[in-house]
C-alpha cells in the first residue's frame, strides 16, 4: 500500500480509504440491516491491512453507520487512522443545529474529535444555504474547540459551483465524485487542476461509478482483454485514480471479506504515476468504447439551458445515455419519473427551438427529447 502525505497537514494516508456506506448486511425482521460483528472486523481488518482512513457519514446505513465505525475504532484502532464524517446539511436549518448534529455523532461515533468533517454533498443550492446559516463560522468555532482537526466537503455539481466553493475557504480537504468517465463531468479534470493550485488534497468517491465499471460489457471486456498486461475492470479504474498525484485516498465502500482482500491486493500495485503510456492509452480507449454507446452526443455543456419550458436537457441526455451505456434501458421509466416530479421532464418541450440554435455540438435536440419521453414512458 502506497502512503501518501495528505497536503500540507503533516501526515501521510493510504491511498486506499474505507467507505462505509456499504456495509456487510444481515437480515432482521425481514429486513436487512447491517451485521454489526461482521462489519466491525471488516473495517478492523482493513486497517489491520494496511488502511488508515476512514470514511463515515450521519445518513449511512440509516444512521447506524456511525455507530459501527464507532465499535470498530475502540481497542486502539482509532489512533490509527484518520476519522472522517459530514454535517448533514439538509437537516440544518439553524446554526444551532450544525452543533446538535456534530456533538450526536461525536456521541454515535464514541469519539471527542474527528480529522475530517465534511459539509455533506454540497451543490449550488446547498452551498450558498449552508453560507446563509453561518456554516463556515462553524467550521472554525468548531476547529477552535477542537471537536473537529480538518473541515473539508463534499461535493455533487457542476464545476462551476465547485470553482465557487474551493476558492471561498480554506479547506483542509474536498472529496469528488470522479473516475475514468467522469473525467468532464461534476469537478472533473477542470475540479483537479483547481484543487491542485489551491493545494486542497483531494479524496475520491465513486471511482467505479456506483460498482458500474466493475461490470463492463462484453465489447468492453474485449478491449481489456487484448491490452498485453492483464488486469480486472476495477484493477484499471483503481489504477487510473491512484496514478494522479493530487488524489489523497481513494474510497471503496467495501461490503465484504473478498471484496476488502481484493482491494487490498490490488492497491499493494497502485502508485501515483503508475499507468505507463500505453495504460493511459488503454484507459483512453476504454472510456471511448463506454462513450460509443451513448446514443446522444451530448457534452452537458449546458449552453442550452435554460429552456422556456424548464427542460432538464442535459441531465435528461446523460440519463438515457448512461442506461445506454450499462445496458440498463429498462430502468430508465423508473429514472424519468424523478425529472417528472421536478418539472424538468422531456416531455415538457414545446419544440419551439431555442435550444438547438445555442448547442455546439449541433444536436437534433427536440427529436432527442422525443426518444428519451418515449423511453421514460414506455409501458404506460
Ligand atoms: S425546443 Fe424544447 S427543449 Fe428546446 S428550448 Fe424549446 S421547449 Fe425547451
Ligand atoms: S448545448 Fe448541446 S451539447 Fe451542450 S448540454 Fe445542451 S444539448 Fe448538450
Amino acid at each position: 500500500m502506497q502512503y501518501v502525505p495528505f497536503g500540507n497537514l503533516g501526515f501521510d494516508v493510504s491511498r486506499l480509504g474505507f467507505g462505509c456506506m456499504r456495509l456487510p448486511l444481515t437480515e432482521q425482521d425481514g429486513k436487512k440491516a447491517p451485521d454489526t460483528d461482521r462489519a466491525v472486523a471488516l473495517i478492523r481488518e482493513g486497517i489491520d491491512g494496511g488502511i488508515n482512513y476512514v470514511d463515515t457519514a450521519y445518513p449511512y446505513h440509516d444512521g447506524q453507520s456511525e455507530v459501527i465505525v464507532g465499535l470498530a475504532l475502540k481497542d486502539g484502532y482509532r489512533e490509527r487512522v484518520k476519522l472522517a464524517t459530514k454535517l448533514p446539511c439538509w437537516m440544518v436549518n439553524t446554526r444551532a443545529d450544525m452543533d446538535r448534529l456534530l456533538d450526536e455523532q461525536l456521541k454515535k461515533l464514541q469519539v471527542p474529535y474527528v480529522d475530517f468533517y465534511l459539509l455533506h454533498a454540497l451543490g449550488r443550492d446547498r452551498w450558498e444555504k449552508m453560507k446563509s446559516l453561518g456554516a463556515l463560522e462553524f467550521l472554525d468555532s468548531a476547529v477552535k474547540d477542537g471537536r473537529i482537526r480538518y473541515p473539508a466537503f463534499s461535493f455533487h455539481d457542476e464545476y462551476d459551483v465547485f470553482a465557487d466553493i474551493i476558492t471561498s475557504y480554506d479547506w483542509c480537504m474536498a472529496q469528488i465524485q470522479y473516475n475514468y468517465l467522469d473525467i468532464n463531468h461534476q469537478a472533473g479534470d477542470r475540479g483537479i487542476e483547481l484543487a491542485r493550485q489551491r493545494g486542497v488534497p483531494l479524496v475520491i468517491m465513486e471511482g467505479l461509478r456506483g460498482g458500474a465499471l466493475a461490470k463492463p460489457s462484453d465489447d468492453i471486456r474485449a478491449i481489456m482483454d487484448a491490452y498485453p498486461e492483464k488486469r480486472g475492470p476495477v484493477e484499471w479504474a483503481f489504477r487510473f485514480l491512484g496514478n494522479e498525484p493530487q488524489i489523497a485516498t481513494i474510497l471503496s465502500g467495501m461490503s465484504d471479506e473478498a471484496q476488502l482482500r481484493d482491494n487490498l491486493r490490488i492497491f499493494n500495485d497502485v502508485k501515483v504515476n503508475c499507468l505507463s503510456d500505453g495504460d493511459k492509452a488503454l484507459i483512453a480507449e476504454l472510456r471511448a468504447g463506454y462513450q460509443r454507446r451513448m446514443p446522444i452526443g451530448c457534452t452537458g455543456c449546458e449552453y442550452c439551458l435554460p429552456c422556456p419550458k424548464g427542460v432538464a436537457i442535459p441531465r435528461n441526455f446523460r440519463t438515457y445515455n448512461e442506461l445506454n451505456m450499462f445496458d440498463r434501458l429498462a430502468d430508465f421509466p423508473r429514472r424519468y419519473q424523478d425529472f417528472v416530479k421536478e418539472n424538468a421532464d422531456a416531455g415538457r418541450c414545446v419544440r419551439c427551438g431555442a435550444c438547438e440554435k445555442q448547442c455546439p455540438q449541433h444536436l437534433p435536440i427536440r427529436d432527442w427529447l422525443q426518444t428519451v419521453h418515449k423511453a421514460g414512458t414506455a409501458g404506460k
